[in-house]
């Protein structure tokens, strides 16, 4: 277990991944995401840049939960964010419904493939039972 400062508080404490913050920091910003999340849902046309400073929290924290999908803007909002991959405005996490699509495609993809394969030992079995009689 490796000892460290929280970034917040520079308090020690015994650090186990994800972000440098001790317990009660973590805590807090949990809240604090609890807090940002119902102002949101009731400004729904509040610019990060606003809804930063009201709640007092960085923007570079509200991106941070936006790109987690934990922060979801509402349509029609004055927040846009770019996919990652083709720059499209989107409203949370990192890529456009088209690119997620597209993704989604090469997954699924390798999965028709493997359907096609079952479909065609499927017909081959039909065919013989057919010789069979
Ligand atoms: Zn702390
Ligand atoms: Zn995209």
């Amino acid at each position: 277990m490796e000892v460290k400062n929280c970034k917040e508080c520079k308090r020690l404490f015994n650090y186990i991944g994800g972000p440098r913050l001790c317990p009660d920091c973590k805590a807090k910003l949990e809240e604090k995401f609890l807090e940002v999340k119902r102002f949101i849902e009731d400004n729904k046309n509040a610019p990060i840049a606003v809804v930063s400073e009201e709640m007092n929290v960085s923007v570079q924290q509200i991106n941070q939960w936006v790109r987690e999908e934990r922060l979801i803007f509402a349509e029609g909002s004055a927040v846009v964010l770019d996919c990652e991959n083709c720059g499209a405005p989107i409203r949370t996490g990192r890529f456009c419904e088209k690119c997620k699509g597209e993704m989604v495609n090469r997954l699924g993809g390798i999965y028709h493939k493997h359907e096609e394969s079952v479909r065609k030992e499927g017909k081959e079995k039909a065919r013989m039972r057919f010789l069979d009689n």
